[in-house]
This record gives C-alpha cells, sequence and structure tokens, in this order.
C-alpha cells in the first residue's frame, strides 16, 4: 500500500536544527517534498491541521537493547518497537548482548530479514566487535551502523581486559574502514572497587562503578583509536570528564564522537541510589550532579553526537533482588521525547540542541541521509506533539514488555500524540497503528 499525500499545517516544525512556527509541510510518496508558509492542499491530500503543536521529524535512537534473538521474554522488538513509538521514536540503532552475539554476517543478515513484518519502526542492528568477529568485520560492516565494542564488563559481555586485545580489535575494524562503538568502563577499576566494598551488602553502584573507571578507559580508548586508526564513538557517556575528552579529541581532528544517555542528564547519584528496586542500577552508573550539568552543557554546546536511551529492559522481578543479583539496566525508549523536553524544563539547557541531539546529530553520526531532519527528500517520519499537555508518567500504560519504568510518577509533557513512519500513520492515541512497517537501515 502506497502512503497517501498529506498536508500538515499550521505546524510549530522543527526541522533537526530549529523550530519554524506556524509552518506548512507536504508529503508525497512518503517522503517529505515541501515546507513552507501558507501551502494548499492538492485534490487528494488528507490536510491535517496541527493548531500549533509540534511536528518533529521522528526521533533517532542510537542505543537500544531489544533482546531478540535470544532473550525475547524480555522485550523483543514487536513490544521495543511499540514503545519506541510511544517515545516520538521511528529509527532505532540496535545492540544485541545477550547470545547469539552478531559475530558474523550470516548472524546479522539472518537477524534483519527475521525482523521484517514484526518491528514497527525502521532498525539497524549493530555488529559486535570481538576476538571471534574480528576476521569477518568485511562481512559486517555493510550490513550495519557499526560494530559495537564493550571495554568493561556489562550486562551479558565480558568485555576486552588486556590493552594488546583492544589494539587488536581496533586495528581489524580500521582495516575494514568499520566505526567502533564502544562501552567504555576500565575492568582494574571496576574489580577494585568491588574487592574495596565486597563486606556491603547494599552498596552504592556509582562507588562500585566509579567515574575513574569510565576516564580512564575513555583516554585509553582514544590513544588506542589514534593509534590504529579506528573511528571511535564512546556511548553513554556518563561523567563530565570522559566526555569532555571526547569533545575535545573531536576537536583536535581525530575520528573520536561520542553520545550520553537522558538518565545522566536528569538524575544525580543520590537520587538513583534513593530509587527503591534498583529502578536507576545501570552501566555505567549515574553519577553526581556536577557531572549531569556538564553534560548537559556539552549537549547544549552540540559537541555531543546525540543522546541515546540505552534502553535494556528487565522484568521488574530481577531488578528487586539483592545488589548484585539484581541486573543492571532499565526501559526508556518510551519516553524519549517527553525525557528530552524535561532535561530542558528543569535544568533550562535549550531546547533545540536537545531535540537535534535525538534526532538530526546520531542520523548524521551515523550514515543515515533521509532520517532525523525536516526538508525535502528527507522520509516523512513525523512525530506530532502537543508541549502544553503535561502528563503523570503511568508505567502500567507504557508499552514495552517490562511493563515498568524508573520515570512512574514524573511529570512530562511533549508526549507523542501522532506517529508516521515514511507516510503512513503508525501510532495514534497511545496505541500503535496499522501492521508493523519497519524496515531495515542497512
Ligand atoms: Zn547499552
Amino acid at each position: 500500500m502506497n502512503p497517501p499525500p498529506l498536508l500538515f499545517r499550521h505546524a510549530d516544525l522543527f526541522d533537526g536544527r530549529r523550530f519554524r512556527s506556524d509552518c506548512d509541510l507536504r508529503v508525497a510518496g512518503g517522503r517529505v517534498v515541501e515546507i513552507g508558509r501558507g501551502l494548499r492542499a492538492a485534490a487528494g491530500e488528507e490536510s491535517i491541521d496541527l493548531g500549533r503543536r509540534w511536528l518533529l521529524p521522528g526521533l533517532v535512537d542510537c542505543h537500544v537493547h531489544f533482546r531478540e534473538p535470544g532473550l525475547v521474554r524480555k522485550e523483543g522488538y514487536a513490544f521495543g518497537s511499540a514503545g519506541a513509538l510511544h517515545g516520538g521514536v521511528t529509527t532505532v540503532l540496535e545492540i544485541q548482548n545477550n547470545p547469539p552475539l552478531m559475530e558474523s554476517g550470516r548472524l546479522l543478515a539472518a537477524k534483519i530479514e527475521a525482523l521484517r513484518g514484526v518491528s514497527r519502526v525502521d532498525y539497524g542492528p549493530y555488529g559486535s566487535l570481538t576476538p571471534a568477529s574480528a576476521p569477518r568485520l568485511a562481512e559486517l560492516a555493510p550490513r550495519c551502523p557499526a560494530v559495537k565494542c564493550f571495554l568493561g564488563c556489562s550486562t551479558g559481555a565480558g568485555g576486552v581486559r588486556s590493552e594488546e586485545d583492544l589494539r587488536r580489535l581496533f586495528a581489524a575494524a580500521a582495516e575494514v574502514g568499520v566505526k567502533v562503538v564502544a562501552h567504555c568502563e576500565d575492568n582494574g577499576i571496576l574489580d577494585r572497587a568491588a574487592a574495596e566494598l565486597a563486606g556491603i551488602a547494599e552498596p552504592r553502584h556509582d562507588r562500585m562503578r566509579p567515574a575513574e573507571a569510565e576516564i580512564r578507559s575513555v583516554e585509553d580508548a582514544i590513544r588506542v583509536a589514534d593509534e590504529t586508526g579506528a573511528e571511535l564513538h564512546v556511548f553513554h557517556l556518563s561523567t563530565g570528564e570522559g566526555a569532555a575528552r571526547v569533545a575535545a579529541a573531536n576537536a583536535a581532528g581525530q575520528a573520536v564522537t561520542g553520545t550520553t544517555a537522558p538518565h545522566y542528564l536528569l538524575v544525580d547519584a543520590e537520587a538513583a541510589a534513593a530509587a527503591e528496586q534498583h529502578r536507576f542500577k545501570v552501566n555505567p552508573s549515574i553519577k553526581s550532579a556536577a557531572d549531569g550539568a556538564a553534560l548537559r552543557e556539552l549537549v547544549a554546546a552540540g559537541r555531543l553526537q546525540g543522546i541515546g536511551t540505552d534502553h535494556a529492559p528487565h522484568p521488574l522481578a530481577e531488578k528487586e533482588r539483592p545488589y548484585r543479583q539484581a541486573p543492571s539496566g532499565f526501559p526508556s525508549i518510551d519516553l524519549l521525547l517527553p525525557l528530552v523536553v524535561a532535561v530542558h524544563d528543569r535544568f533550562g539547557t535549550p531546547l533545540e540542541p536537545l531535540l537535534a541531539a535525538v534526532t538530526r546529530l546520531p542520523a548524521e553520526e551515523f550514515g543515515l541521509e533521509r532520517k532525523g531532519r525536516l526538508e525535502p527528500g528527507a522520509d516523512a517520519d513525523l512525530v506530532a506533539a502537543d508541549p502544553e499537555r503535561a502528563r503523570t508518567v503511568d508505567e502500567r500504560r507504557l508499552l514495552s514488555r517490562s511493563g515498568w519504568s524508573p520515570y512512574h510518577g514524573w511529570r512530562l509533557r511533549a508526549f507523542a500524540e501522532r506517529v508516521w513512519l515514511r507516510g503512513h500513520e503508525v501510532f495514534a492515541a497511545g496505541r500503535p497503528v496499522g501492521p508493523p512497517r519497519g524496515r531495515p537501515l542497512f
């Protein structure tokens, strides 16, 4: 079925860089064809008057875990992509961090094919960068946005332990010219902290996984990337210092980039420690209020390449276990748009760079030419949201499978009201609409 021709009228339109007030946008063939003021509906066009609501490019979440294949009981694309639409997200770049890791072209191709007719959003799974995949990166590279390397032990992924191993992996990626996306925490520092806190039943997570672990690991990764010629992107930066190292290397001309996550901008270590059921236990840990402020400044200045959720669902029953048995990570993709708006509302961070960090910037970073912006030729991935309407988050109404949220009870605004994917309406009134239409990006 071809998408219908559409004319959106009277929108406060965010084009990926800035808001344009009272603007119209025409869609034909699933693409944006015209943006202007006072556009008139052509014959056969459906006209949608937005009454000065926001019209945004569909959000691009460059860091999610949907756990398919292998751990679909925790999420899967059917649930995860419905949650994505709830958060205004129409494109996900997704990391397999449970077995089977995406260590061969065959595995990755099979995964991508199996998700047709399942995913409600466009999708691009990352390949895995491990000793097993290193000789096969030429198979993986054309099928993925980048390859994922764990420099610190985290959920379901062992992590690189020696600099020799790291150098070998980065050199293999440099040779085929595929970008490395990395989780940076230093295993030695994590081990030392764990040993020091071994006698404490419920240690603070930010002491078990301290700031120094990220900073040291970021420094090492930047140095080894420089030595090997690898392109490096550091995910979910949680410290002001680590993020500043990334931004400085980038400014100095090295191919080093990075993203942070909403929780590092919105929550500090004290608040995270006070949350019940280890709800905000996540790797890297949530750091100090000063770290949050430094990260917000870098986002405001456009010196990071985006904000990705690190959506990592687990059943609440598992999160409630004693500290050491409780898994790290939590669901959050359902709320991405209202969460970035909350960073503006709570801390005064300018709105436009925050919205660019979940639209245009990650699209540019990962080579998605038709995503993350509204301009002629772009995919008509669109989100209509009412910035005036606030709501208290009720975790039972979210769509991802785990059915809970660390943001339960938060008052947020600018929820996605209607969402279009390549011109097809795919979400309205809090629910997905129509069949799953997600397509692979690579
Ligand atoms: Zn992650």
